[in-house]
């Protein structure tokens, strides 16, 4: 480096000299040689890196030139090279600030006084650097809007800012010594902190968002940075930890997010969010193999209202639509709004056409009140298109556009109105949908009535008993049987309702006959799945039993197969319960299911019954005839009797009889008719008989 040398030297030869003198000890510099105070004044502006100055002049002085200097506060290295001083007036020069002085007649000693006074000088000047940089960074320190902790490698807080105290609510006082964890929040898992530790370690740096709880208990989200301080052997020494409060940013960030996924009329949410989810179910539903059902909604001649009454008036009805309906759904479901008048409904968990068409009914209904917007009565309809995946394809873009085929179609059809992608799926829902709303009235309305079919021994013809079958007098449709509707009352939850009437009619029906003299030895009732799955069913029988006043061997429960084995152990322990009461089973159906004989042989059981369906077919197919005798053999072995249902023919009577099997039930005695014909038709017989 270059240094600036300002030479005070009325002899032009002699500042020449020096300067050699000092290029030849390896210092690089420039020189200004002045004489007089004006010409030093100059050049003082000029911030020379050194002053080298003759203690006598013509018309200056040494003397005057350090006090000029002094004055001005310079600090520029001042060394005093003259021919003779005087040792009083060099320590006087010193004293006053001069840095050395060298004799004229000992030049060599010139470059080691500079070479010193400039090290002297570049020494201070590092410190004061470096204390400037100290002070600044405390400054910035105390400053900044980061929170900043410095802790030891043992973890102990040795210095916090300001900032740290704002942010945490923890005083330097009260931090000064704890570890960081006073702020763990709990939010994060060991794994999240070994993670960071680990990290800190290999490079010295962690940096991410924590979320961490203020000395008040709030937990808040900061993003922080820890980084490892080393001493020059590269040990740690500290850690110092930089954060910042980015609470606000994140509920920016949300904010944007609920935005960017949002109808920013409805807050419903929009196409981007509802394909999102779409997907994400659909993924579920493959894997899982279950299903889902879509709406497309769109409210019919929306336009008008518009056209007639203005945009802000529009609005106000989309806002209340998607109001209505948002409050008509379940959380497990999806309303989104697709753009102007649209929108879709995704059910994920009751997904059934059913439940598909009574959402849709729910939709409308709840439409056609009407709403109140500013001084305007409207009301407002819907068409409403479905479509059901996996019915109706398994691609989102494919079934939300059969979604709105099926829309459109409701539109063709005068509007106000829903129909599904899968044309015949309509009229099954609707009707289905009347069927179980009649359903669920039918028990209280009386609706209901029982027939009694007869079951008589072969070789006598005499009756033995009856099978109560539940008939439902529908007001419009007539007798409906009941394969249409035991299902459905199954599906819909009221079946209990529904079995606890037929078994109190059935109870009550052979207690009068018993009363008129009419001797019907016992009832056969038919059991639904559901009731021996429920508790309860030990406790009604045994009330309406004793409700009749009928002993309990005289009613028998009819189970199948498939009801038995679906919890075996359970069905045995109701089963049991029973029959301690003195209640007979038959297996009804036998030979159309599966169970297991080891199991069979279990159950206290009185009978089977010979499923129809074999019986049908005695004379025409052997097989069925083989199975016919099996079953014949097999309830003897197992101490059962065998009844046969489905009689309708003379020859397959007969074929019943000789291979062994005594009792029958079919049209070839009797229908099931109600009550008072039962009597009619066989109160006679008895009376002819006994
Ligand atoms: P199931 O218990 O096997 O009843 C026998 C069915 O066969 C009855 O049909 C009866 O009308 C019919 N049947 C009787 N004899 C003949 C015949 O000679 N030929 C033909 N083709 N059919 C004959 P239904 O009354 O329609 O009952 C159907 C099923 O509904 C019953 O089958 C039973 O499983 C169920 N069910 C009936 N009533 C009740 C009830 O109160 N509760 C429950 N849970 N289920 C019932
Ligand atoms: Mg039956
Ligand atoms: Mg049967």
């Amino acid at each position: 480096m270059t240094i600036q040398v300002l030479i005070v030297e009325d002899l032009s030869y002699d500042a020449e000299l020096m300067a050699l003198r000092l290029k030849d000890e390896g210092i690089d510099l420039n020189y200004q040689r002045v004489q007089g105070e004006a010409a030093y004044l100059e050049a003082l502006t000029n911030r020379p890196d050194l002053i080298l100055c003759d203690w006598h002049l013509p018309q200056f002085s040494g003397q005057r030139a350090l006090s000029l200097l002094k004055e001005r506060d310079l600090e520029i290295p001042f060394i005093i090279v003259s021919g003779g001083i005087g040792e009083e007036a060099a320590i006087d020069a010193l004293r006053q600030g001069a840095n050395d002085y060298v004799l004229k007649d000992r030049p060599a000693r010139l470059g080691e006084a500079v070479r010193r006074v400039l090290d002297d000088q570049r020494l201070r000047k590092d410190h004061e650097q470096a204390q400037e940089m100290l002070r600044l960074a405390e400054r910035a320190f105390q400053n900044t809007a980061e929170g900043i902790s410095v802790t030891d490698v043992d973890g102990h807080i040795v210095s916090v800012n300001p900032a740290f105290e704002s942010i945490t609510g923890y005083s330097a006082a009260e931090a000064l010594g704890e570890n960081p964890r006073i702020l763990k929040s709990g939010h994060h898992d060991s794994a999240f902190y070994r993670d960071m530790w680990s990290t800190l370690i290999k490079t010295g740096h962690w940096r991410g968002e924590i979320w961490n709880r203020r000395k008040n208990g709030d937990v808040y989200p900061e993003w922080l940075t820890i980084s490892a301080v080393k001493d020059k052997l590269g040990q740690t020494t500290h850690y110092v930890g930089v954060f910042s409060d980015i609470t606000q940013i994140k509920e920016a960030q949300d904010q944007i997010n609920f935005l960017a996924h949002h109808d920013a009329l409805t807050q419903l949410p929009n196409r981007a969010l509802f394909h999102e989810r779409f997907n994400h179910a659909l993924t579920h539903a493959q894997r899982e193999k279950g299903s889902l059902a879509l709406l497309f909604i769109d409210l019919d001649r929306f336009k008008t209202v518009n056209d007639s009454l203005g945009h802000p008036i529009g609005d106000k009805v989309l806002l209340e639509v998607s109001k209505r309906m948002n409050d008509a759904i379940r959380a497990s479901d999806t309303l989104a709004r697709l753009g102007g008048d649209e929108f879709i409904l995704l059910l994920e968990e009751e997904t059934s056409v059913q439940h598909a068409a009574v959402v849709a009914r729910k939709l409308m209904d709840m439409f056609s009140n009407p709403m109140m917007i500013g001084i305007h009565e409207l009301v407002v309809t819907a068409s409403i298109g479905i479509t059901l995946y996996p019915n109706d394809g398994d691609d989102p873009d494919i079934l939300i556009r059969h979604a709105d085929r099926a829309m459109y179609e409701a539109k063709q059809q005068g509007r106000n109105t829903y129909r599904f992608f899968t044309k015949a799926l309509t009229e099954g829902a609707f009707e289905r949908l009347m069927m179980e709303n009649d359903l669920r009235r039918a028990v209280c309305r009386g609706e209901l009535k029982l027939h009694y079919q007869p079951q008589v021994d072969l070789n006598n013809q005499q009756l033995l008993g009856v099978e109560a079958l539940v008939r439902w007098l529908h007001p419009k449709q007539g007798l409906i049987t009941p394969n249409l509707f035991i299902e459905l009352a199954e599906e819909i939850g009221i079946i209990g309702e529904i079995s606890t009437w037929v078994l109190h009619t059935a109870c009550h029906q052979i207690a009068k006959w018993d009363q008129i003299g009419f001797n019907v030895p016992r009832v056969a009732v038919n059991l639904s799945v559901q009731q021996i799955d429920r508790e309860g069913l030990v406790t009604t029988v045994s009330d309406e039993l004793s409700k009749a006043g009928l002993l309990p061997k005289r009613l028998e429960l009819e189970v199948t197969e498939s009801m038995l084995m679906r919890d075996p152990d359970l069905s045995r322990s109701v089963l049991s319960e029973l029959r301690d009461l003195g209640v007979k089973f038959s297996v009804d159906d036998f030979g159309t299911g599966y169970s297991s004989l080891a199991y069979l042989k279990l159950l206290p059981l009185d009978r089977l019954k010979i499923d129809q369906s074999f019986v049908r077919d005695i004379g025409h197919d052997e097989n069925d005839e083989t199975i016919v005798r099996a079953v014949i053999a097999l309830s003897k072995s197992l101490g059962l009797e065998a009844i046969a249902e489905g009689v309708e023919e003379e020859s397959q009577a007969n074929f019943l009889l000789q291979a062994g099997c005594n009792l029958a039930q079919g049209f070839l005695y009797s229908r099931p008719l109600p009550a008072d014909e039962i009597y009619q038709n066989w109160a006679h017989k008895q009376e002819t008989t006994t």
